[in-house]
């Protein structure tokens, strides 16, 4: 092909990236990053024609996402909550999950007498993706974030420089960390698939994202959220709130296991948009 019109540019990618088992959409993903655009104006703009150089390095792109490397990868980027956050091999790639959980977090502090919520702590941040966007959609809260690996932390901490969050980072396992402390807000998306499904995991995940972001190293995948059930009541103030993201075939059993640990409060169940199990709260009132 002679350097096409962006149009047949993105015919091209799609059937390509179809064919090779990927996401045909992602070719826009890709181009408009390439062409910094978004997509609606990479589509009002459809008829235009490339330049020999960006042709080739889209040429590439599509390529090297074909073979199995994330869009998010190859941009840098990972969208969360209208925002963009920076990602890298080091941290999780924002989930659409989580931005529910997100979602359900700022839709209760919306609720809350305003100005009475005043700490929040996001526990194993990753890209800092729930930390950031909690500390920018609440007026009052002051977010502290989590992690167990250096790696994540630096990138938590680029994200929430450059998104403009103030935000107090600590490295340590889950909730350790914290003892002593008291917070209005505990979130966390902890690692939770089961090791015997890492295996079968695409290599699009498998291969690229950090395994210790999303293995909860034991049979069931619960392991963190028996950690946190020991840890969280001890840090959680009353009026608070307490929000996880779990897997889809974790309901029933972390429902028992935070029931458990706060046997006198309300915890509940509430599955995402695909009618999966997906969320726990813990709400201390
Ligand atoms: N939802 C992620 C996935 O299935 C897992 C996230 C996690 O382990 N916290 O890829």
């Amino acid at each position: 092909m002679n350097i096409p019109y962006i149009y047949e540019a993105l015919n091209w990618a799609s059937s390509f990236l179809g064919e090779s088992g990927r996401e045909p959409q992602a070719a826009v993903w890709l181009l408009a990053h390439k062409v910094n655009t978004d997509q609606t104006s990479l589509h009002l703009d459809r008829g235009e024609r490339l330049t020999e150089e960006v042709w080739n390095a889209f040429q590439k792109d599509v390529k090297t996402h074909a073979s199995g490397v994330p869009v998010q990868h190859i941009t840098g980027e990972g969208a969360f909550y209208g925002r963009i956050f920076s990602v890298n091999k080091h941290v999780l790639i924002p989930r659409p999950e989580t931005e529910e959980l997100a979602h359900e977090v700022i839709q209760w502090l919306g609720r809350q007498k305003s100005g009475s919520v005043r700490s929040g702590v996001d526990i194993g941040t990753g890209s800092g993706a729930l930390a950031v966007t909690i500390a920018l959609e609440s007026e009052s809260i002051e977010m502290t974030a989590t992690d167990l690996m250096a790696g994540a932390l630096q990138k938590a901490e680029q994200n929430a420089d450059k998104l403009g969050a103030a935000i107090e980072f600590i490295q340590g396992d889950l909730a350790r960390p914290l003892q002593g402390r008291m917070f209005d807000v505990v979130v966390s998306n902890p690692p939770y698939i089961p090791v015997d499904q890492w295996e079968k995991l695409d290599d699009i995940v498998k291969v690229h994202e950090p395994r210790t972001a999303l293995v909860g190293e034991d049979e069931d995948g619960l392991s963190c959220y028996r950690k946190l059930a020991e840890d969280i009541p001890a840090i959680l103030n009353r009026p608070g709130l307490a929000a996880f993201e779990i897997g889809m075939d974790q309901g029933r059993q972390a429902l028992a296991i935070f029931k458990q640990a706060f046997p006198d409060d309300e915890v509940w169940l509430k599955q995402d948009i695909n009618k999966r199990d997906r969320m726990i709260f813990v709400e201390k009132r």
